[in-house]
């Protein structure tokens, strides 16, 4: 055998750069064939171990029918690969030994966990579904909860019939304001009011029009109040006023514009309008009281009491102020009187 030859095969076998094929020897075709297989089959296994499988192998023989077989085998399980990266776990290697068994026990327990992962977010929009009803229910509770406490410290402060105030809260809030008042000196007025033959009114119309009447007069007094006064339901057909900051001319006019209004705006009943009247007793504070004094306010009540009476007597359908001439002429005044 030529050395010539075998040395240039162990240089094509051996060294990074490929020998050029020259002079005697680029005569050998025999050689010619070798230095190419050799060079093709070089070129190939660079660009594997380089990572690249792309490369065609162009020589042909055993080797490279081997080496073009294990670039058929990568490039498909890197096809592969890119599936289960997108998510599909069903895929499995058969041609590769230990490296399926790995690689089909790995998708397999990629689809187990998967499976493990979709019965839990199950669970979860379940327990999910289950608490927002729970909150849903809740909420409702808590806003039925809040409707009923008003509705109660409604009804609480508040008369049923005509939605006037009650006496406990009408007797609160002006024991608070004549105090508030008689720091600051301010003049009030406390006035009552009682619907006149108002007996006469049921027996005539029926209960049933007195409670709408009891209803309309106080739509149409509570309509003709300041903001800084109020009413209150004392008792019956009963009503008492509270005039914050009025002098005894201001505690008037506004009785007697009250007192108007109830005369012009008659009770619409199912026959036709019906006139009813008030008759009105006016009392002011006087700048010496002490509003600490106990039952302060009853006594300004009564006082306004007897002064309504003594309209009554009068003729009913008119406003009276409070004053000596009325004293000892008196009723006692009562829830129902
Ligand atoms: P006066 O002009 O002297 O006040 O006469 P009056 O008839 O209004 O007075 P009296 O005290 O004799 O009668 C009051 C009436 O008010 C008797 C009662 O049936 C009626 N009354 C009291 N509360 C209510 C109520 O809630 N609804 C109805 N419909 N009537 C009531
Ligand atoms: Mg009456
Ligand atoms: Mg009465």
């Amino acid at each position: 055998m030529d050395d010539g030859v075998l040395n240039h095969v162990r240089k094509l076998l051996r060294e990074n750069v490929i020998p050029s094929l020259e002079g005697d020897l680029a005569e050998n075709q025999i050689l010619k064939e070798i230095h190419e297989d050799i060079k093709g089959i070089r070129e190939a296994v660079l660009s594997f171990s380089a990572g690249d499988f792309s490369p065609p192998i162009r020589v042909r023989g055993i080797i490279p029918g081997c080496l073009k077989a294990l670039q058929a085998h990568l490039r498909h399980l890197i096809w592969q690969v890119q599936l289960v990266e997108k998510g599909d776990f069903s895929q499995e290697v058969r041609f590769m030994g230990e490296f399926s068994t790995a690689f089909n026990n790995m998708t397999s327990q990629l689809n187990r966990t998967l499976s493990m992962l979709k019965k839990k977010e199950e669970t979860l929009t379940a327990l999910t579904e289950n608490l927002r009803s729970e909150v849903d229910r809740r909420e409702t509770v808590v806003e039925a909860l809040q409707e009923s406490e008003a509705r109660f410290k409604y009804l609480a402060s508040h008369d049923v019939l005509t939605g006037a105030l009650n006496r406990v809260s009408f007797f609160e809030r002006a024991d608070a304001d004549l105090k508030h008042a008689a720091d600051r000196g301010i003049p009030c007025c406390v006035v009552m009011m009682d619907i006149d033959h108002f007996k006469v009114f049921n027996d005539t119309y029926g209960h049933g029009a007195g409670d709408e009447t009891l209803r309309h007069v106080v739509r149409v007094i509570a309509e003709g109040l300041r903001k800084t006064d109020f009413m209150g339901r004392y008792g019956g057909e009963e009503f008492v006023l509270f005039f914050y900051n009025a002098e005894v001319t201001t505690g008037m006019m506004i009785a007697e514009r009250l007192r108007a209004a109830l005369e012009k705006n008659q009770v619409p009943l199912e026959n036709g309008n019906v006139l009813v009247t008030g008759s009105f007793g006016v009392v002011q504070t006087k700048e010496d009281d002490d509003p600490d004094t106990e039952n302060y306010m009853q006594s300004l009540v009564n006082k306004a009491d007897s002064a309504m009476y003594a309209a009554k007597r009068a003729g009913r359908n008119r406003v009276l102020l409070y004053g000596e001439q009325y004293d000892g002429c008196t009723k006692p005044s009562t829830a129902d009187s």
